[in-house]
């Protein structure tokens, strides 16, 4: 098995401002290859830290460094590792071509400093950077690969995902391609779904559970493979397909809940409006991230008080008193009212006690009672979420895609 060692270069990091998270990405990254991180370091932006971060990493087959390419002077970790391989460095006329073209389709003004960017070590090759203007590379010294990317995540994210695989297969640091199948379902912790694959047999997959920022539970299912046409067994993820629909409401497509839910509306040709009392219009702005929301997103009311959602959204006095704000007959009145107020096809309303105070016996910390009015048929949902504030505001937001996505599936 081939090892690595990853270096994360900013000086930014060794202040505090900085949270190394390109180190965990490529931990994960080499793990899934079946490439074994042995060290990690992280260097300051001088020159003198970068080769002593190197150097710490030699013995390691694969040394991949993040950081440190910019355009300005004190950007020196292609200086560094051509220095580290003995190498000269040298423009390339190609990458001069295409900073010129980049700059220039933004009009943006390109500096001196700028062509540093098309500096290739002897021997190296760059790895194109779709997302920013610094491209990274990499170059064997020896038996050993170095491969240098930029410091941004949203840069070079891709490029370790789009670039690396085939590079490291083809210079012999990993011996096939991974195959791929992702499960994603929310609303289910990840020892339920431990439980529920715990009898199922994968053979000789590797198997992995993660639990994602916004709640969300994934299972990875993968295989390495010697040929890029080979494919996962069918008549495995049929099982496994089996066991989540059992579970609840999941995907394997590589996209937001509210793109799934942005499409389906647009394909039904049905508008939507949110009625936001918990959530204080974070499914609104969530929703609205998805390009061309326009077309089906009609507004939302944040109704975080009885008396909006009673003056506003025309919930009853009597549903107030008698259930409380938070209840499945104040959500059902709130969706109602909003969709005939918006005159919209469907409207989502969600109620409930985010924490940390608020809570009883009847209604915890956590309760969210959702209204889903879609025509003229109203259905509601109560669920207890745990977790603080944060989580059980993410985990309503993608609770309302979900239930929503549940009952127009049925329609
Ligand atoms: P740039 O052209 O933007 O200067 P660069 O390759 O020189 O790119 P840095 O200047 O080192 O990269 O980092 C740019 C930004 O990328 C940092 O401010 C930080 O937000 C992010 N970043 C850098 N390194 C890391 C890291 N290890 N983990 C997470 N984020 C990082
Ligand atoms: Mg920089």
């Amino acid at each position: 098995m081939k090892t690595a060692g990853i270096l994360s270069i900013g000086t930014e990091i060794l202040r505090g401002y900085t949270l190394d998270t390109n180190a965990n990405f490529l931990a994960k990254f080499f793990k899934d290859l079946n490439i074994q991180t042995i060290l990690t370091a992280t260097a300051d932006d001088g020159l003198d830290s970068i080769m002593h971060g190197l150097d710490y990493l030699r013995q390691c087959d694969i040394i991949v460094t993040t950081g440190g390419l910019g355009p300005t002077e004190d950007d020196v970790t292609r200086d560094a590792a051509a220095a580290f391989c003995g190498r000269k460095m040298s423009r390339d006329p190609a990458m001069m071509q295409h900073i010129m073209e980049y700059f220039t389709a933004r009009q943006w003004q390109i500096a001196d400093s700028n062509w540093r960017q098309a500096d290739l070590i002897e021997g190296g090759q760059f790895i194109p950077n779709p997302n920013g203007t610094a491209p990274g590379q990499f170059v064997l010294n020896g038996s050993q690969m170095i491969i240098i990317l930029p410091g941004p995540p949203r840069e070079n994210h891709p490029m370790i995902l789009n670039s690396l695989p085939d590079i490291l297969r083809k210079y012999g640091f990993t011996d096939g391609v991974l195959l791929n199948k992702i499960y994603r379902i929310y609303n289910i912790g990840e020892s339920s779904l431990a439980d529920a694959v715990k009898d199922f047999d994968f053979g000789d997959h590797i198997v992995g559970y993660y639990f994602t920022e916004d709640a969300r539970v994934e299972l990875h299912i993968s295989r390495f493979a010697n040929d890029k046409n080979e494919v996962l067994d069918p008549t495995m993820l049929h099982s496994i397909e089996d066991i989540f629909n059992n579970l609840g409401w999941f995907w394997t497509d590589d996209i937001p809940l509210r793109e799934i839910l942005m499409k389906r509306l647009l394909d039904s040709r049905q508008t939507i409006a949110f009625a936001e009392s918990l959530t204080g219009g974070a499914v609104s702005a969530d929703f609205t991230l998805t390009p061309g929301v326009s077309a089906v997103h009609k507004g939302g009311v944040v109704s975080y008080t009885d008396e909006i959602k009673h003056r506003i959204l025309g919930v009853s006095q009597d549903a107030l008193d008698r259930y409380t704000a938070v209840s499945e007959q104040t959500a059902a009145e709130m969706a109602a009212g909003l969709r005939r107020l918006y005159n919209t096809d469907i409207a989502v309303s969600l109620t409930g006690i985010a924490g940390p105070d608020g809570g009883t016996e009847e209604t915890p910390v956590g309760t969210v009672c959702f209204g889903f009015a879609v025509g003229e048929s109203v259905t509601t949902a109560r669920f207890v979420f745990s977790g603080g504030r944060d989580r059980i505001i993410k985990k309503a937001i993608n609770c309302a895609y979900i239930e929503l996505l549940k009952i127009m599936k049925i329609k």
